[in-house]
C-alpha cells in the first residue's frame, strides 16, 4: 500500500465522509420496478455478503463508472493490463487481474501455475497428463471452493504436517493452496505454509476472499510472501458481485491471463470478465481503500446497539456481539431469550422476519438457540426497521 497515497492523489481523490458506505445516495431515475414486475421480492439484508442474497450493493460511484465503461469500445487486453497494474499498485502486489469472482481466480490462478505461458499446455487442460497435476492443501482446509481448483484437472493432495508437505512436494506439484479462514484449524500455520512453498519452489496461493475488512489485508499476504492471493470483488469491497481480484507474481498473473477470456481455447473462457466489471472493480477497490474505516466501524457498532437495545426491551432477552477474526470481520449480534417465557424459537423469528413487510433476512447461522444478525449490508435507516421488527416479533410471543 506504499503507493496508495500517490495513486489516490494522482487520481484526484479525496476521502468523502458522506459516502461512508457507498450505498446509493443519489436517487436513480428508474421508472420501472423490475423486481416487482417479475414478482421477485426485495429484502433488507441483515445477514451479510451471501452470494445467494446477491452479497453487497455497489455505490453510485461504482455504477457510474460501469455505465461510463459501457458506452465505449476498448481493447479488453489493454484494459486488463492497465486495471491490473493499478490494482497491483494499490495492493502492493507485483501484478494483478480482475477475475470472475474469487472462485474464478482460484481456477485461472491454478491453471497459470500448471501451464505457465506454454500454449500447448494451456490448450491441453483439463487433461493434465504429463503436466504438473497436483495441488497441496491441508486436510483441515478442504472446502467447497476447492472444486474451482480441481476444475483445472489437478488432484488435491492432502497434507497435515510440515513433514507431509516435504514428502508430498514434487515436480508434479502445481501449487499449494491456503484457505485463509481455516488457519486456526490446520497444523501448518500461514507463515510456515509460505516458508514450505519457498523451500520446495512451489507457488503458494491464499484464498482470502471474504477477509477484508480490515483493509490492511489487501497487501498483508503479498508482503508475507504468497505467490498468489485472491479476494472477492463483491463482498467487503462492495464491487461487482461477478468480479474478483487475483494478485501476485508477475509471471503467474501473465500465465493466468492466458488461461481465460478473451482467449478461446482456454479452461476459463467461460469465466469472462468484461470492461464494466474491470472498471467497476477498480473504482470499488479505490473507494474501499479510501473509506474512513474507523467511522464505518463506529457506525456498525451504533447499528448493533440500536438493534440490541430494542430487543432487550423484551423480558429475558440478552445479547452478545462477536467479531469473527478472519472472514466476515464485522460485528455479529447474537440475540437469545428464555424460550419458556418468550415462546418462539429463533428459527421461527427468522421466518417471520423474512415473511413480513418489509422482508428481512438474518444470517443463516441463526439456530435453535440464537438469532444472528449483521449490520454491514444495511442501508442507512434500516437498523431502526430491523430493531423494531425483531422487538415486535418477540413481543407477540410473550
Ligand atoms: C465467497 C468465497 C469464494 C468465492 O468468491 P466469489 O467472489 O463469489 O467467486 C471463494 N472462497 C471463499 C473462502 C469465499 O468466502
Amino acid at each position: 500500500m506504499a503507493n496508495r497515497r500517490s495513486f489516490l492523489k494522482a487520481a484526484g481523490q479525496v476521502p468523502l465522509l458522506g459516502t461512508l458506505f457507498g450505498v446509493n445516495a443519489k436517487p436513480t431515475a428508474a421508472k420501472r420496478d423490475y423486481f416487482k414486475e417479475l414478482g421477485v421480492r426485495t429484502f433488507i439484508n441483515a445477514a451479510g455478503t451471501y452470494t445467494t442474497m446477491t452479497a453487497s450493493l455497489m455505490s453510485q460511484e461504482v455504477m457510474d463508472a460501469m455505465e461510463y465503461a459501457s458506452k465505449h469500445f476498448v481493447s479488453l487486453i489493454k484494459l486488463q493490463d492497465a486495471v491490473g497494474a493499478r490494482i497491483a499498485q494499490l495492493c502492493g502486489a507485483e501484478a494483478a487481474m480482475v477475475t470472475s469472482g474469487a472462485a474464478g481466480a482460484l481456477t485461472v490462478g491454478t491453471a497459470g501455475c500448471i501451464t505457465g505461458t506454454d500454449q500447448a499446455k494451456i490448450s491441453q487442460l483439463p487433461d493434465v497428463t504429463g503436466l504438473k497435476s497436483e495441488v497441496l492443501i491441508q486436510k483441515a482446509h478442504r472446502y467447497g471452493y476447492d472444486h474451482a481448483i480441481r476444475a483445472t484437472g489437478v488432484r488435491l493432495v492432502e497434507v497435515e504436517t510440515a513433514a507431509d508437505f516435504d514428502r508430498a512436494a514434487s515436480a508434479k506439484t502445481a501449487a499449494a493452496l491456503f484457505f485463509n479462514d481455516a488457519d486456526p484449524y490446520g497444523q501448518i500455520k500461514i507463515e510456515e505454509w509460505v516458508r514450505l512453498g519457498k523451500k520446495h519452489k512451489v507457488p503458494t496461493f491464499n484464498d482470502a476472499s471474504a477477509d477484508v475488512p480490515p483493509v490492511e489485508r489487501l497487501s498483508l499476504y503479498n508482503k508475507m510472501g504468497f505467490d498468489l492471493v485472491t479476494f472477492s470483488g463483491g463482498k467487503g469491497i462492495c464491487g461487482p458481485q461477478s468480479a474478483g481480484i487475483l494478485m501476485g507474481r508477475k509471471d503467474l498473473i501473465e500465465a493466468a491471463r492466458l488461461n481465460t477470456s478473451p482467449y478461446s481455447d482456454t479452461i476459463s473462457r467461460g469465466m469472462k470478465v468484461n470492461k464494466e466489471e474491470m472498471i467497476g472493480m477498480l473504482v470499488a477497490l479505490e473507494a474501499f481503500i479510501n473509506r474512513d474505516h474507523a467511522a464505518v466501524s463506529r457506525e456498525w457498532d451504533k447499528r448493533v446497539e440500536t438493534i440490541a437495545d430494542a430487543a432487550k426491551k423484551i423480558k429475558t432477552v440478552t445479547s452478545e456481539v462477536n467479531v469473527p477474526a478472519i472472514a466476515n470481520h464485522t460485528p455479529h449480534l447474537k440475540i437469545r431469550w428464555d424460550q419458556s417465557q418468550v415462546k418462539i424459537s429463533p428459527l421461527e423469528v427468522k421466518k417471520q422476519l423474512f415473511d413480513g413487510e418489509p422482508s428481512i433476512e438474518v444470517t443463516p447461522s441463526t439456530n435453535k438457540d440464537e438469532l444472528v444478525v449483521t449490520v454491514w449490508m444495511l442501508k442507512p435507516g434500516e437498523a431502526e426497521i430491523v430493531a423494531k421488527r425483531i422487538q415486535s416479533v418477540l413481543k407477540s410471543a410473550v
